[in-house]
């Protein structure tokens, strides 16, 4: 027998655990980890290398620790999109928001302590909570997939949490979460006790509605979380970002490594943002193409859960594996979508008018055969 992971002295809780870990496959269409599917465009691949090429002459030096330049330009991003004044004392950024969620949990949750989400929702929240030593509280979520106000009240005011995750658009389900639900969820947590509220944006681009950014006005303990790897189609770079009152973004700093953003990755996510405008622009087409799978998948004959997001969940497959073997054969034709364990659906991201036209074609034909 070779040795493994459990002759290691590894932590308890980690013992026969899985690591995250989205199929990443060779196949034709790949519509699983709702990514943006328009590569960069070649002016902003030249304007990369040029501030890559920059930055490498001083790769001598740590790169500045604060990324003051990139935050200030993120600031300004928030500010004119989210409906919010936003300064770079707000912001924080970190590679990828999983390294923001892990940098919140390690400061604010941690071994005695505990955060909730409403599941099903993004599974990562859960593992970093594992992986930092917090508590993980499953909250409850509706059969359409809606928090329900008085249940997650309940939730939290029997379970104490340190950090509420209120994901919106949520993942794996698509729908947003009403800013009325936010507040109430907030100000059941602080009558608990001060507990962080995190709300993360991850998708927010893609909504039908605004932001929340407005909501951190007076709410000290809140805390939006963002990222690069969806709207501005960069999620190869590892960046992501909080907003939040000045003193979260010096409590974050207690846990984070120093120089942790390299460099090269400050030097690309500026380049990225000098094109904020042309990289929105593929927002605008992928919510028309993700509005189309909505409204064609209702026309063949699936459920679907309304979609504030790139993505869109579909259903229902019946019979105990049936997501898992729905998702089987649309693989079969060159397909890849994502089974996020929600019994019953499956999760296709939007694609380019041609992916699309594949994953349409390969669903329709799936559904004659159960037909
Ligand atoms: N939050 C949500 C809801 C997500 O779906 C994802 C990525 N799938 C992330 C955060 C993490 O994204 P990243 O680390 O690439 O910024």
């Amino acid at each position: 027998m070779s040795f493994g992971i459990d002759d290691l002295p590894v932590r308890d809780e980690l013992r026969g655990k899985s690591p995250y870990g989205a199929p990443q496959l060779d196949v034709p269409v790949r519509l699983n980890t709702n990514e943006n599917p328009y590569p960069l465009p070649e002016p902003l691949v030249e304007r990369i290398a040029e501030r890559v090429r920059e930055a490498a002459r001083d790769l001598n030096r740590y790169p500045d620790r604060d990324a003051v330049e990139l935050r200030t330009e993120l600031a300004k991003y928030l500010t004119r999109t989210g409906g919010h004044r936003v300064g770079r004392e707000n912001v924080w950024a970190a590679n990828g928001s999983n390294e923001v969620i892990q940098q919140l949990l390690q400061t604010f949750g941690g071994p005695g302590r505990t955060a909730i989400g409403f599941e099903p929702s993004y599974s990562m929240h859960a593992l970093i909570a594992r992986g930092t030593g917090t508590g993980w509280i499953s909250g409850p979520r509706e059969e359409d997939f809606t928090i329900d106000v008085a249940a997650a009240e309940q939730a939290i005011a029997e379970n104490r949490p340190d950090v509420v995750f209120i994901t919106t658009p949520n993942n794996p389900t698509g729908n947003a979460v009403p800013p009325g639900t936010v507040l109430a969820l907030y100000e059941a947590a602080q009558a608990v006790k001060p507990s962080m509220v995190v709300v993360d944006e991850a998708y927010v681009e893609f909504s039908h509605g605004d932001s929340l950014l407005p909501l951190l006005e007076g709410r000290p303990n809140l805390v939006v979380s963002r990222t690069m790897s969806k709207a501005f189609g960069a999620a190869g770079l590892r960046l992501g970002y909080l907003a939040a009152h000045p003193a979260v973004v010096d409590a974050v700093q207690l846990v984070r490594l120093p120089y942790h953003l390299s460099a090269v990755t400050q030097a690309t996510a500026l380049a990225a943002l000098e094109h904020t405008d042309t990289l929105l622009g593929y927002v605008e087409q992928l919510k028309a193409e993700r509005d189309r799978l909505v409204a064609e998948l209702r026309a063949i004959g699936y459920e679907v859960t309304e979609s504030d997001a790139n993505f869109v969940q579909f259903g229902r497959f019946d019979g105990a594996d049936g997501s898992h073997e729905a998702w089987r054969r649309i693989l079969d034709r060159g397909v890849l979508v994502r089974d996020n364990g929600v019994p019953g659906w499956l999760r296709v991201s939007a694609g380019t008018p041609e992916e699309n036209d594949a994953f349409l074609d390969a669903v329709r034909e799936l559904k004659k055969e159960h037909s």
